[in-house]
């Protein structure tokens, strides 16, 4: 059996640690294992609705101890890359995670009713899961990229798995705003790298040490591969096993739960 070096861990949170609102039932057992360890890790999820504090409170009900500085979100991801501009004025269609990530980092949000401001101040449009959009935002989201503003979306998930089934994800609502801008997003959520490379530098880790572990063979494992770390995929959630061979990714490690990798890693 082969040795692996597991110096961080970068843990995917939907189809991983939980589906929906039902946990998966390993989940808490293997952080408990990580933490017991000394691993360094972090909670890393596209999901933009929820700020972080709420995630880990998600994660404590569910039966997973968690930390709020142990939670990196995607909007978290995107506050991160605007840092190189201070100043910048932001329209953001999404929900509170977003809101307050931005409004954290000190940027200078446009309200929907800003009488006054014209079009062509707004510097970004960012945008995340919103399950109160309308036709409304996306013309101002629009009319502001027409004017110069930047299009940056969180994540671009097409669909989320829920109880319901398939629902839209927030990459259809970005890319219903590039489509009637038009404009190309920059997305920052898996699997562009920008998300994994906030947390290796959070965590102060680099290369193949680094353990992304997730359910989704096109975003957790895309990125980590990108990166030059190590992943495994775990058959809990998104990626069946039929899948695995149809997909250009090659995860390092697959596992049908997490205890399974447990075993697989020697933790
Ligand atoms: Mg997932």
């Amino acid at each position: 059996m082969m040795e692996f070096d597991v110096n961080a861990v970068f843990l995917d949170l939907d189809g991983t640690l939980y589906r929906g609102n039902s946990p998966i039932e390993d989940a808490g057992q293997f952080v408990q294992i990580l933490r017991k360890r000394q691993i360094p890790f972090l909670f890393i999820t596209n999901n933009s609705t929820l700020t972080p504090s709420e995630v880990a409170d998600k994660l404590c009900r569910l039966g997973v101890k968690a930390h709020t500085s142990e939670v990196l979100t995607s909007s978290q991801g995107v506050a991160a890359f605007l840092s190189h501009h201070p100043n910048a004025t932001i329209y953001a269609i999404g929900e509170r995670g977003l809101k307050q990530a931005l409004v954290e980092h000190g940027f200078q949000l446009v309200d929907e009713h800003d009488a006054g401001l014209s079009v062509d101040q707004v510097d970004f449009v960012v945008v995340g899961l919103d399950r109160s959009f309308t036709y409304d935002k996306l013309k101002r989201a629009a009319l502001y990229i027409q004017h110069g503003a930047k299009l940056i979306g969180t994540n671009p998930d097409l669909r989320l798995p829920t109880e319901e089934g398939l629902i839209p994800g927030s990459g259809v609502i970005c890319r219903a705003v590039g489509l009637a801008a038009p404009a190309e997003p920059v997305f920052i959520g898996k699997p562009e790298p920008h998300l994994f490379e906030q947390a290796a530098r959070l965590l102060n880790v680099q290369g193949a040490g680094i353990w992304a572990i997730g359910d989704n063979i096109e975003t957790d494992i895309a990125a980590a591969q990108q990166l030059g770390y190590s992943s495994a995929l775990v058959l809990t959630g998104y990626t069946n096993e039929g899948d695995i061979a149809s997909s250009a990714n090659r995860p390092t490690l697959v596992a049908k739960n997490l205890t399974t990798l447990a075993r697989l890693l020697k933790l």
